[in-house]
């Protein structure tokens, strides 16, 4: 899965160089729901992002925006120095800490995923502290 790199500064109130996918999220399913764009063309997810989701993510706390189904799992990815190039997948908020405490300019990138209907979407991009915040 290609990952945008943010440009933007993010929502006025949220972290400082993190970035807000859901607004995008948002406009994507109207435009599925009207029908201009094609259900095939969002519920694209790799199998290996698939593979991640079944094994490690959180269950999403609503049901999937597109078929409906329980099956929507959040995924955290973390991207940055000292890490390998397709990111490293975290499944807890200790291994989250635990790389944020590594190299400052790793940034942790929030997918959802559904096992259903493979619907897939960015939700957000945030910054990680760094090693001086997280003591
Ligand atoms: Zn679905």
């Amino acid at each position: 899965m290609p990952f945008i790199q943010p440009s933007a500064p993010g929502r006025p109130g949220t972290a400082p160089g993190s970035v807000d996918y859901r607004f995008a999220r948002r406009k994507l399913l109207q435009q599925v729901r009207s029908g201009e764009t094609d259900r095939s063309e969002v519920c694209d997810a790799q199998r290996e992002l698939l593979r991640i989701a079944e094994h490690c993510s959180q269950r999403a706390t609503t049901p999937c925006p597109v078929c409906g189904e329980s099956t929507l799992r959040i995924v955290r990815f973390v991207f940055g120095p000292r890490l390998p190039s397709g990111g490293r997948v975290v499944s807890t908020r200790a291994e989250l800490r635990k790389l944020a405490a590594g190299p400052a300019g790793r940034r942790c990138y929030t997918v959802e995923a559904c096992l259903g209907c493979r619907w897939n979407h960015l939700i957000e991009v945030v910054p990680l502290a760094g090693p001086r915040a997280a003591t």
